[in-house]
This record gives C-alpha cells, structure tokens and sequence, in this order.
C-alpha cells in the first residue's frame, strides 16, 4: 500500500515512532555484546525496524537470544531518550571510531548535527522517538541477512537485523502467525518444491527459467491474456528485443532512466541496446502510415520481453528480476475517446484480475508531479477524465498528489492476496512526452494534423511477478484451469496400467493436463507425492474401474469423491476448466 504523508494517521506515526526507537535499543543491545560494533542506519519500516552492522564475526539466528535479552532490559529501565544538538566537530570525536556515522555526519548541510541519547548510549539521528524505553511495546527479532552499505556493491558488506515490534504482545502474536504462514507461500520455496522455474548463478542473477509446469502456468495466463484482448480491440504484436540507442535517445529514456538500461552493444558501427521497455516499437508501427481520426483507437498489446538492471541486492524471486515479459499495451486514441479507453482499460483489467481470484484491490489515481511534461491545462483536464473513468465504473479509488510520472498522471490498481498483502497489479498511464518527442499525430476531421493521446497499460504488470502473486496468494495449490497438471492416474496394479494410460489418452484429446504415475510404488506413497504436488483430482484406477470403465477420484485435500463414469467425470472437469470455477467439488 502506498501511503502518503497526508494519509499516515497519527495511530501509524506513533509505532513509527516506537519502531525506530527499538532500532535504536537494539543497536544499544549489540554495543553492549560486540564493543568493536560499527553502526550503519537504522529505520522503521513496515511491521518493525532493522539496523545495519558491522561485526567481528557473522551473526545468525541463534545469537538473537541474547540481544534480545539485552533489549528487554533496556526496555524495561525505561531509559529516556534524550536530544541533543552538537556542532560537526563534536560529533564527529563522538563518532570518532564510527566510519559511517562519519560518513553521514559528513553529508548534513547544517553545521548543527542532531543525536539522541539513551543512558551511555549516543547515536546520530533526527528522530522523533518515543519519550523512554519503557514505551517499547512487544518485539522479536525475526531475520538477519547481509546489505551493502548505501546499497552500493562497492561498499562493504554490512549485518541488517530485522525485528518486527506492535503496541501489543497480542498484535505481535498474530503478525508472527502471519509471517509464519508466508513463509510457508513463499514462491521461491514453492517454485522449488513444485518444480515451477529457477534462477542460476551461472545463468546471472534476476534471470528467470521458466520449467515446464511454470511455463504451463505461463501458457494458461498468455491464452488467456491474449483471448480477452482480441474480444475487446486489441491488435497482437511483436517487436525486436534490441533496438538502435538512438532510438533510446530520442525518447529521452538514455537521458531519465540510464542507470536502469544495459550497456549498448555495437553492431557493423550502430549502438544498440537490449530494449527496457515495449512502447517504442509500437510508436514507429503506427507511424508507418498518416492516421486518420475515423480508424482511432489504435491499440497494440505484446506480451513483450524487456530488460532492466537492477541491484543484485535487491533482486528476489520472481517478484524483483532484470528480464521479464511484460502484459503491455499502448492505446493510440484522440483525447474526446480517453475516457472510454480508461473505463474499457479499467473493466478489462478488474475482469482479468478477478478471474485468477484477487477479489480485494485498491486504486490510487497519481497526479501532476513538480517536474512534469506538457501543459498544466492538459494535466488537468487528462486527470479529471482520469477520474472520471473511474466515477463512471463507481470504484473507490485515493488520490496520490504529485505522485504521477513526469510525462503524465496515472491510475495504478494493487491486489491483495489471501494474506493481505498488496502487489502491484494493473496500472494505467497517458503520457503526453512520447507523442511530442515522437511526432505521433493523426489526421482530423478539419484535415490537420493533431498529436495523439498515448496509454500506457499493463494488467498483470509481468508473467514473473504475477506467477509470485499467484503462486503466494494459493499457496501452490491453483484452481484447476490454472494448474500445471490437473489430473494424475494411479493404477493400483500393474495390470492396470493400460487401462491408465487409456483414461491419460482421452482426457489429453481435451486438453487436459494429465500424467500417469506408473512408478511401482504403493498408492499410497503416490497419493502422498500427488498431494505434495498438489494436483487437484487424483483418479485411482484398479480391476474395478477397469472393468466397469469408471474412475475413483481423490481430491488434494484428501477427500474422496465416490467412483464416477469416466465419461461423467471429463465431462463435469471440462465444464470446472471451461468456466474458471475455484471450487474442486465434483
Ligand atoms: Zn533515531
Ligand atoms: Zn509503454
């Protein structure tokens, strides 16, 4: 969730505020075990606080005992944090063996710098705090790993100790709980354990491998993703993965957004790089030609792979990568059609959204930033059709000021998945740089030439961090449409192995996603592997079956469904895929 300062209510500024106090208790707490403890930074974030250190050795789970044992008897002197104010060169003999609080002190602008004190301990800091010690609710430190200082790969290599801290033991209890079972959804172990994609350190790091069942996963998304475009006006297409930079250049993205683009390759004396994103391509496709306003919309959609660098540090799963495939599209249209473009966008998107199961969303509608291109008048008036959009689909959205992109306001949609937690999902952005920088125009009834209004759109925002919302928000365990194999076949006996391979073969001629285990193992023990697989229907077949051409099915939760005809039974699981239903009660 976005919040913006306006929104943060004073319930929230408060454990903010009790949060980074327990930073700095904790940060006391390590002092006291490791004298030689060299301190980086220490914010509040979401749920808690961390602190970055420099240690004589690695710390690792089992050392949280004792820091914690420390920090609850700081807490419970209930120690006053004290502010003070020094002049740079006091603070710096106060830091005099804290190379990076020097570092810091060196960056303020002011010659006054602020510290905090608790009893003997004294750090660099703004605040604000809570008024002692004692007020520290109910904490845990829950993680350790390793970050670079500034984030920068160049720099050391510093110990960030995460805790989570609430008001009460109760809340902290039910957060505990929560982030128990999120690591239990993690995608990163599921993608493992259920065989989905992997990333090689031989490969490089954020580079996505999609296996077969990811990829089947992958498949359903796209069929899906690309039906459902063409039904409301879509064109398909596709562009090349490298592009002159000049190209880049003229975009004005080698300017922006440089750090985020791979260095440019040079082919038979050309600069190219490998494209950060989709929008181009699809500009010089409709430029092609003189535009009339009669064939307006124009909308193209590519499932488009892009590329961008991002920090190794800050990598993770899928949900942050350096190549990944893009739902994109971009909507070429006259201002009189954006209003209609928006609320097709938005009923699209919430479809979309919806089918795969995330029914609780949160719309935030961006606005005219300090930096902006374009005029303010046509800031205004695109924003108010913005919002307009939304009042006409009677959807509840917040207002985030000045927090569009520079060439236009936007409409970003986030999902929450069963754990509450938000991803981002559709957004939607005009952009009113591209068309100037580009001469994208059309024809007019009054035969000029007019520039066009450009969407930006994207719905599921990208194949990899969609499979993380998805493979979190079931826990592995997807609607039948969606998983990577919907049926396996257990033959209690080997003679009953044919009669398998029968059922795989006629349901396979449906388009189901079937295998037979014909591993000679107990049924048992494949029921188990099927479970841990969790394949929806699993179909035991023995004499019985084989005989009166019936299949027992298993559910994965366990429960047995009686013995069906095996014509009933593709019949009622065409009708489950067909119709996207989620429940897997025949
Ligand atoms: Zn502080
Ligand atoms: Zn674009």
């Amino acid at each position: 969730m976005v919040i913006s300062n306006e929104q943060m209510t004073t319930e929230d500024e408060k454990l903010q505020k009790m949060r980074h106090s327990a930073a700095h208790v904790m940060a006391e707490a390590v002092l006291s075990i490791f004298q030689d403890a060299k301190f980086g930074i220490g914010p509040a974030i979401e749920n808690g606080f961390y602190y970055d250190f420099e240690l004589p050795r690695s710390l690792d789970p089992d050392d949280f005992p004792l820091v914690e044992k420390k920090m609850a008897e700081i807490i419970a002197s209930n120690t006053p944090f004290v502010k003070e104010e020094v002049d740079k060169k006091e603070a710096r003999r106060l830091f005099a063996n804290q190379p990076y609080k020097l570092e810091l002190i060196d960056e303020i602008p002011d010659e006054k710098v602020n510290l905090f004190r608790q009893g003997s301990f004294v750090d660099l800091c703004r605040g604000p705090h809570v008024g002692s010690t004692g007020e520290i609710g109910a904490f845990k430190l829950i993680s350790i790993a390793g970050a670079y200082w500034r984030g920068d790969e160049h720099r050391p290599m510093l110990q960030r100790i995460y805790g989570v801290a609430f008001d009460t033991q109760k809340a902290l209890t039910k957060h505990l709980k929560e982030l128990e079972d999120a690591a239990k959804r993690d995608h990163r172990k599921l993608g493992r354990e259920l065989d989905l994609f992997s990333i090689h350190e031989e490969a490089g790091p954020g580079l996505v491998h999609w296996h077969p069942k990811g990829a089947a996963i992958r498949r359903v998304i796209e069929d899906f993703w690309k039906d459902e475009h063409i039904k409301r006006g879509y064109d398909i297409v596709y562009t090349p993965h490298i592009a002159k930079l000049d190209l880049w250049r003229t975009s004005g993205h080698w300017e922006f957004y440089r750090d985020y683009l791979y260095a440019p390759m040079e082919v038979e004396g050309q600069e190219y790089i490998v494209k950060p994103m989709n929008c181009l391509g699809h500009i010089l496709m409709y430029k092609t030609r003189l535009r009339s306003y009669r064939e307006l919309p124009v909308r193209y959609a590519e499932l488009g792979t892009v590329y961008r660098y991002e920090r190794s540090g800050v990598l993770h799963g899928l949900s942050r990568v350096r190549g990944f495939t893009q739902d994109d599209a971009h909507i070429f249209c006259r201002f009189d059609q954006l209003e209609d473009e928006v609320v097709g966008v938005l009923e699209l998107a919430l479809f979309m959204v919806d089918t795969f199961g995330f029914t609780d969303y949160q719309m935030l509608l961006s606005t005219r930033p300090e930096k902006y291109a374009g005029t303010i008048q046509v800031w205004e008036e695109a924003t108010k059709t913005l919002s307009q959009a939304l009042a006409r689909l009677k959807l509840d959205y917040d207002v985030d000021p000045g927090e569009g992109v520079f060439y236009g306001p936007k409409i970003d949609i986030k999902f929450r998945d069963t754990l509450g937690r938000g991803w981002q999902g559709p957004t939607i952005q005009v952009d009113f740089n591209l068309p100037q920088r580009f001469n994208v125009t059309y024809v007019g009834e009054d035969g000029q030439e007019h520039l066009i209004v450009m969407v930006h759109r994207t719905v599921l925002g990208s194949m990899e961090r969609f499979l993380a919302s998805l493979i979190e928000h079931y826990g592995g365990a997807f609607p039948v449409w969606i998983a990577p194999v919907q049926v396996t076949v257990i033959p209690i006996a080997d003679r009953n192995l044919d009669y398998a391979y029968k059922v795989e073969t006629e349901l396979k001629k449906e388009g189901v996603r079937i295998k037979v285990d014909a591993r000679s193992e107990r049924v048992n023990l494949k029921i188990r592997q099927a479970q841990l697989d969790k394949i929806p229907y699993m179909l035991v077949v023995g004499d019985k079956e084989v005989a009166l051409s019936t299949v027992s099915v298993r559910l994965r939760s366990g429960e047995q469904v009686s013995s069906l005809p095996l014509v009933d039974f593709k019949e009622t699981l065409r009708r489950v895929i067909v119709n996207k239903i989620k429940d897997l009660k025949l």
